[in-house]
C-alpha cells in the first residue's frame, strides 16, 4: 500500500506570516506531498486571499493545491464565479464545505440564494468543470448533528455527488479514527477516509479549538502537557510524539493517507513525516501493513 500525505494551510494576513507559510511550504514541498490545501476563512472572508496563496502555489511551485470553499455568505452566482477563477487559475481540487457563520458559534443558516448544504455546493463545482472535490468527515461526530449515522448518511451524499474523498475532523482518541471508520464502511463509504492530523505546540488553543469543533481532548493528553506553558521546547517534542504515536498506530492497522493541519509550521509536520518513512526526494514507503 502506498503512503499518502498532504497538507493544509491557511492564508496569511500580513507580509510575515506570508514569509513564514513559504517558508514551512518551500520546506515541506519535497516531501512530494499528494496535495496541498488552502483553507477559505469563515464566512467567505479570506476569499482574495485563499485564491492568491493558491495561485502562487500553481505558479512558483511543483505541489497541487487545493481549494477549500464554503457555502457561507455568497450567493449561488458569486460562488461559481469564485469556482470558475479556481478553474481559470489551473486549480483542479476543491475542498467543498458547509462552512460555519461568521460569528462563530452562531447557529447555520444558509444564505438565501446560496447553496444550502455541501451535496449541492459539490453539485454547483461539477457543473463549473470536473474538479477533484475532497470533503469533511467526523469521527466524534459534527456538533450540530443529532448522531454519527446522521452524519454518515451526509457524507454518502457528498459521495453521491462527486467527491472522492473524507478527511477528517482532528480527533486525538484514536480509537474514535478506527470506529469512525469501520462504522462508515459497514454503512457503504468507499471512499478514501483520510485522518487529519493536529501536531500542534499550543495546547490551550488547541483545547479552545477542539471545544468549537466537538473533538474531544482526552485526559491523558491534558497531563501530557500540564504544568508546560512557558516550555516550548518540551511541548513540541510532546507534541510530536503524540502525533507520532498516532500516525504510527494508525499506519500499522491499514491507514495510508494522512492530512496535516500544519498551522503553517512546518517543523512538526515534517518530523511526523520522517517518522512515517517519508523522506525528501524518495518515494513514500510501503505502509507497514
Ligand atoms: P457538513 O459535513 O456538510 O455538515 C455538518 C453538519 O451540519 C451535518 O451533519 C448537519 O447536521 C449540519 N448541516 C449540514 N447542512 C445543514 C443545513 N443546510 N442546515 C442545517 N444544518 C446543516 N471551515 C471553514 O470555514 N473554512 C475551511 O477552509 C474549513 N476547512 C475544513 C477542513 C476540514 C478537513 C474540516 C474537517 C473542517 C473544515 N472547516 C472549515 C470547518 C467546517 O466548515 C465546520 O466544521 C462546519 O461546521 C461544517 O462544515 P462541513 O462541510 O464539515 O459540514
Amino acid at each position: 500500500m502506498a503512503l499518502n500525505v498532504s497538507f493544509e494551510f491557511f492564508p496569511p494576513k500580513t507580509d510575515d506570516a506570508e514569509l513564514s507559510l513559504w517558508k514551512a511550504i518551500r520546506r515541506l514541498e519535497p516531501l512530494a506531498p499528494g496535495f496541498v490545501s488552502v483553507t477559505y476563512g469563515a464566512g467567505g472572508s479570506t476569499r482574495e486571499r485563499t485564491h492568491a496563496t493558491v495561485k502562487r502555489i500553481v505558479d512558483e511551485t511543483g505541489l497541487k493545491p487545493a481549494a477549500h470553499l464554503t457555502c457561507v455568505g455568497a450567493t449561488k452566482a458569486e460562488i461559481d464565479e469564485v469556482i470558475q477563477e479556481y478553474w481559470d487559475a489551473g486549480v483542479r481540487h476543491i475542498v467543498a464545505l458547509r462552512g460555519d457563520m461568521p460569528d462563530m458559534g452562531a447557529a447555520y443558516a444558509p444564505t438565501g440564494g446560496g447553496y444550502h448544504s455541501t451535496p449541492e455546493l459539490i453539485e454547483g463545482i461539477k457543473a463549473v468543470g470536473e474538479f477533484e472535490v475532497s470533503v469533511s468527515c467526523y469521527p466524534e461526530k459534527h456538533p450540530d448533528t443529532p448522531t454519527l449515522d446522521a452524519d454518515i448518511d451526509l457524507l454518502k451524499r457528498k459521495i453521491d455527488a462527486g467527491a472522492t474523498r473524507a478527511i477528517t475532523q482532528f480527533a486525538f482518541d484514536t480509537d474514535a479514527h478506527i470506529r469512525f471508520l469501520e462504522r462508515a464502511r459497514r454503512l457503504g463509504v468507499k471512499v478514501p477516509v483520510v485522518p487529519g492530523i493536529m501536531p500542534t505546540t499550543n495546547f490551550k488553543g488547541i483545547v479552545r479549538m477542539a471545544g468549537r469543533c466537538g473533538a474531544s481532548v482526552p485526559q491523558w493528553l491534558r497531563e501530557r502537557f500540564e504544568g508546560l506553558d512557558e516550555d516550548l521546547e518540551t511541548r513540541k517534542l510532546i507534541a510530536a510524539t503524540v502525533a507520532a504515536e498516532q500516525v504510527e498506530r494508525l499506519q500499522a492497522i491499514g491507514f495510508d493517507n494522512f492530512h496535516f493541519y500544519t498551522l503553517n509550521q512546518a517543523d512538526l509536520t515534517y518530523a511526523i513525516c520522517r517518522i512515517l518513512g517519508i523522506k525528501p526526494g524518495v518515494k513514500p514507503l510501503e505502509a507497514a501493513a
